[in-house]
């Protein structure tokens, strides 16, 4: 099964991906993951691309459709539940990309799955958001934070880390873009009859239980 998790930044893409990944073997495929990595270990792309994440601004179609072709070509070894696009496609160009991707496969989207928040709680979830940066496990300092405080508590590391881009100016042009550009995508889907809308507002264990109804529907 394929599926896209649509949302604005802070919808909760992340945090349901990763629970998917846990519970169904999927793979999750997150070009702003894949941008930072590309940061971390300091290649042309990545610092082409630095400046650009950190205005909350997109970054290039080509750019991050190279990013997902490659993935989709690569070896995932045990894990074939599917794949999980999170924050990918973020403009309609990506979209065709990705549905032209897929058929030279021979395989196609199952389902696109809308996580809606108003904008008010965005700027919460945003700025209280922290992640590990050895597992990746996705924290926030209210609804959660760690059992012990600056130990993550999926792997025990210490590195625990706050995103450049995660702060209220940030996110105001992400949102932006997000409104002018990929909420576009939300008419797209709903057209072809693959849109479900979650309640994204919910506790996250209730937004995962709906989730699920949405896949199985
Ligand atoms: P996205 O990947 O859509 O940008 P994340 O999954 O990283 O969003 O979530 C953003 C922040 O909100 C994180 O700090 C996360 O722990 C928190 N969060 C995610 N889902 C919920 C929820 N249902 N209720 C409260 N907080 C949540
Ligand atoms: P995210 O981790 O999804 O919040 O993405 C962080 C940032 O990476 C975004 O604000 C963009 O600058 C960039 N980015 C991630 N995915 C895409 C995409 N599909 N298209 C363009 N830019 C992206």
């Amino acid at each position: 099964m394929n599926i896209i998790l649509l949302g604005a930044p802070g919808a909760g893409k992340g945090t349901q991906a990763r629970i998917l990944v846990e519970e169904r073997g999927m793979i999750q495929l997150s070009t702003g993951d894949m941008l930072r990595a590309a940061q971390t270990s300091g290649t042309e792309m990545g610092k082409k691309v630095a400046a650009i994440m950190d205005a909350g601004q997109l970054v290039t179609d080509e750019i991050v459709i190279g990013l997902i072709a490659e993935q989709l070509d690569a070896d995932h070894g045990e894990q074939t539940g599917g794949f999980i696009f999170d924050g990918f496609p973020r403009t309609l160009a990506q979209a065709d990309a990705l549905e032209a991707l897929l058929a030279e496969k021979g395989q196609g989207l199952d389902a696109v799955i809308e996580l809606r928040v108003d904008d008010d709680a965005l700027v919460d979830r945003i700025t209280g958001r922290f992640t590990c940066g050895d597992c990746g496990e996705v924290y926030h300092d209210r609804t959660k934070p760690t059992k012990v405080p600056g130990v993550c508590d999926v792997c025990g590391s210490t590195n625990l880390k706050r995103r450049a881009d995660d702060n209220e100016a940030s996110l105001r042009q992400r949102l932006m873009e997000y409104y002018k550009k990929t909420a576009p995508l939300i008419g797209y889907y709903h057209a072809k009859g693959k849109l479900r809308v979650v309640d994204g507002l919910q506790d996250m264990r209730a937004v995962t239980a709906d989730v699920a109804k949405a896949l199985s529907g």
